[in-house]
């Protein structure tokens, strides 16, 4: 089964542009849509009906992903598009434009709108948004297994009643009723099913206007679309569903004189009707929110009310004012220790079985009579750079990542967001940049991307310019180590990681303030503007899935970083050791490189190798403390200093104070993106300008920053 994607053109279904249109093997292949709003279990519907047979690329035209699979039920092939999850088709955002849009033009067999059983009323104002559109609709109930521990009791007969199309309830993680939702969409597919859609009736004034509109529309249109949703549309001048509607027709519906006529005489009648272009939209959002109350209070009942409660109970306490941030700090302060705590002694073992393995590699080099520059190349040079990488960061990793996908699983995500929203619409930028930043703690590449979730176009850019100060996994094991070393050495044993834990909140607490303020001034400088108004959707608590979490952020990020910082480790590693090695003047190049910089690199407490390291880590921020140690080990080769004691001498003895070691991690926090960061900085502003300036901005606040810091303590002599 082949599956392509034509982005323009006059394709066979439809001549418009931007949307995506599905190449059939078969006349007899179907494509459904696969709507919902985000958070109710649509990947995992989609995941479980097209398993591998899955095709990803992005929609015509944006830079948001499109999913496509197909699974194969009765004989028919049903290509399933997964469509952007929103909470409505208002066209507000990109995801609901592209949503509108493929419900609309896509020209799909039918339409599946995934909803969540435990807040079923407010996913019902998407359902009703889509039967406007189409009437092939079937509302998939989602999480019925969460909705029965909730006791709350769905009648799904008296549901398909009401709304007049399919409902088919499922639990979609344990694969329940998946089978009756594939039944029901072929049946309804091949007409075995009639739907009558409900028609949601606005009131007199603005039901007369449509009817004054709807018959020059449907002249046009024909058969084609909903004359009665595209003369609603019109009459509520939205600008993005004509432009959609150029695009497919080839002209402009208004542009036609009958249309264009009947279209002010029905806005005139509103007008009279007292009827404004603000209060139309007012009134048509009120009546769909209405009908899904009356809907829901008809088949939900609520046997319980208390696990609600307990969601708005808990909600009170972890989103409050007073308790709000404190809990989220200390939440942080655990996760931290738990890190720390959890990695030493996994970290201390990989590192003894590497390195013990290094110095068999190196026996066997001598006994086959190597060259030394071989045995330096490959042993020194490459193995423990990679040894070194691979045993300090992978048990933080293998921990941070499981604990803070369980966060996200849990639903306490949207709560930060809810909890920092303040201070970031003090800063005049979005409540949802917290959401990227938190992406960001795990890589700063996939935080930009997420900024995709921020509709504004400046305030996407805030958050994309700002998402490096907080530390990604690269730079976690660099503070990690660093505060082990020079912050915790006089703490005695069982708070030793507490202690640990601590500056490291701290550290990430001045990189989120350090967001703020930057986010701020960018809004009074090159970004100016207000704040948008957004509604931050707070979702069920949900019990997590802990086996399902640790397979998931094991594969998907803790592997995925791990591999990166590898690929990237060994040339690093061949290229420090050839710069360390090859002599000009007396002295290593690398010897030299430092020596250039040395002087600027001392004003901001750092010295040249540090700063060295720092650039040479541009590929990826892991291999900044493996290049700070083979700098400073005389043979130019990273030795055994698989201890943090062994360590902290070492660098000492090159004249380290606990002024260098707050310099390094401040500088580490506040300097450029890595390398893959940029370039995807670069790919989501398609702009040379943006991408340099994000470089731009961290690294000067990282200067000034350093060199305040280094200054001030040097005129006070405390170091
Ligand atoms: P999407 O944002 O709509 O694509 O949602 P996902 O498919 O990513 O699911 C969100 C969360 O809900 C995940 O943790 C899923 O494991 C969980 N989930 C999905 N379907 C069900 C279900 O039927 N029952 C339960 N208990 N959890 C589910």
């Amino acid at each position: 089964m082949r599956l392509s994607i034509k982005s323009t053109g006059t394709g066979v279904l439809c001549g418009c542009d931007n949307v995506l249109q599905i190449e059939k093997e078969t006349a007899q292949d179907k494509v459904i849509a696969l709507a919902g709003n985000p958070n109710v279990g649509k990947s995992t519907v989609f995941n479980s009906l097209t398993g591998m047979n899955q095709h990803t690329g992005n929609w015509p035209g944006k830079t948001v992903a499109n999913a496509q699979g197909i699974y194969r039920y009765k004989d028919t092939n049903f290509i399933l598009v997964d469509i952007p999850g929103t909470y409505s088709l208002m066209a507000n955002s990109e995801e609901e434009e592209i949503a509108r849009d493929f419900i609309c033009f896509g020209e799909p067999d039918a339409v599946v709108v995934v909803a969540d059983a435990t807040c079923l009323e407010r996913n019902l104002n998407l359902v009703l948004q889509t039967m406007e559109i189409s009437g092939r609709v079937v509302l998939c109930v989602n999480l019925l297994d969460e909705a029965k521990k909730k006791k709350i009791h769905i009648n799904l007969g008296l549901l398909s009643q009401k709304l007049g199309i399919p409902v088919v309830g499922t639990s979609a993680r344990s694969g329940k009723g998946l089978h009756g939702l594939m039944d029901t969409v072929e049946a309804l597919t091949q007409d075995d099913i009639e739907t009558a859609p409900l028609k949601i009736t606005y009131g007199k004034e603005i039901e007369e206007a449509v009817t004054m509109l709807q018959p020059a529309i449907e002249q046009i249109l024909g058969k084609r679309l909903n004359s009665r949703w595209v003369a609603l549309k019109l009459l509520d001048g939205d600008e993005s569903l004509l432009t959609s509607l150029k695009n497919y027709l080839g002209k402009d519906i208004p542009e036609d004189e009958t249309v264009s006529a009947r279209l002010r005489e029905a806005k005139e009648y509103l007008e009279q009707g007292g009827i404004s272009n603000e209060s139309y939209r007012d009134r048509i959002v009120t009546q769909i929110i209405e009908t899904c109350e009356a809907i829901g209070r008809e088949a939900i009942v609520y046997e319980e009310k208390e696990y609600a409660e307990r969601d708005w109970k808990i909600d009170k306490i972890l989103t409050s004012k007073v308790t709000g941030i404190p809990i989220m700090l200390l939440m942080l302060l655990g996760i931290f220790w738990i890190t720390i705590t959890g990695a030493n002694v996994p970290s201390e073992l990989i590192a003894n079985g590497l390195f013990w393995a290094g110095d068999r590699l190196m026996e066997f080099f001598h006994w086959i009579s190597a060259p030394s520059w071989v045995t330096g190349l490959l042993v020194e040079g490459i193995y423990r750079t990679l040894a070194w990488v691979v045993s300090v960061m992978l048990p933080p990793m293998a921990i941070f990542f499981p604990l803070f996908t369980l966060l996200e699983d849990l639903g306490y995500l949207p709560r930060i967001a809810f909890n920092l929203d303040n201070f970031f619409r003090k800063a005049n930028a979005h409540g949802k940049q917290a959401l990227t930043m938190c992406m960001g703690f795990g890589c700063n590449a996939c935080g930009v991307i997420g900024c995709r979730i921020i509709d504004s176009p400046r305030e996407r850019l805030i958050a994309i310019l700002t998402n490096n100060f907080v530390p990604c996994n690269g730079r976690f094991p660099t503070l990690i180590a660093v505060i082990t070393m020079f912050f915790t050495a006089a703490v005695a044993g069982p708070f030793k990681s507490l202690a640990s834990a601590l500056t490291l909140t701290a550290v990430i607490v001045f990189g989120v303030s350090m967001t703020m303020l930057i986010s701020k001034f960018l809004s009074r400088t090159l970004l100016k503007g207000l704040p948008s108004s957004f509604n931050l959707e707070l979702p069920p608590y949900r019990r997590p899935q802990i086996g399902r979490v640790i397979v998931r952020s094991i594969l998907d990020r803790t592997l995925f970083v791990l591999r990166r910082a590898v690929v990237v480790a060994a040339p690093a590693g061949l290229v420090i050791w050839f710069l360390a090695n090859i002599q000009a003047g007396g002295m290593s190049l690398l010897a030299q490189c430092a020596g250039f910089l040395d002087p600027f690199a001392r004003l901001l407490g750092l010295d040249g190798y540090i700063l060295m390291a720092f650039i040479l880590g541009f590929p990826a921020n892991e291999i900044v403390v493996p290049i700070i140690i083979m700098s400073y080990t005389a043979t130019g080769a990273l030795t055994d200093y698989e201890s943090l004691t062994q360590l902290r001498a070492l660098f000492i003895s090159h004249g380290w104070t606990w002024l260098t070691a707050v310099c390094t991690m401040l500088f580490s926090l506040l300097h450029w993106p890595c390398g893959t960061t940029c370039l995807t900085i670069k790919e989501e502003t398609q702009s040379v300008k943006w991408t340099l300036l994000s470089f731009a901005i961290p690294t000067i606040t990282g200067i000034l920053v350093c060199f305040l810091v280094a200054s001030t303590a040097r005129i006070l002599r405390l170091a």
